[in-house]
């Protein structure tokens, strides 16, 4: 459970995330549940499934999902993931 932290605001990069992460929960490329195992690790330089763009620096969640391959996460795309498949369309 993570309550909301308080936040300046998204920036462009964000929202566009977020517009992508909302279409791949839409078509099912990306689950609406909680992994089954969750790492973080450092960057490995692998693409991230919520942006698509590699993860070059800092540190990448894995998630580990039962009869599916394991996705690599930007721990900003894992919270904006984590906000869009537990509450469709509350707020904004
Ligand atoms: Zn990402």
């Amino acid at each position: 459970m993570h309550s909301s932290a308080s936040k300046p605001g998204s920036t462009a990069i964000e929202d566009r995330v977020r517009e992508r992460v909302r279409q791949l929960l839409e078509s099912g490329a990306l689950p609406r549940i909680y992994p089954a195992k969750l790492w973080v690790a450092p960057a490995t330089n692998l693409l991230c499934s919520c942006c698509g763009e590699p993860i070059k620096t800092g540190y990448e969640y894995e998630l580990a999902f039962p009869n599916a391959p394991s996705l690599k996460f930007h721990p900003r795309c894992y919270v904006i993931w984590d906000e869009e498949k537990g509450e469709p369309s509350e707020g904004a």
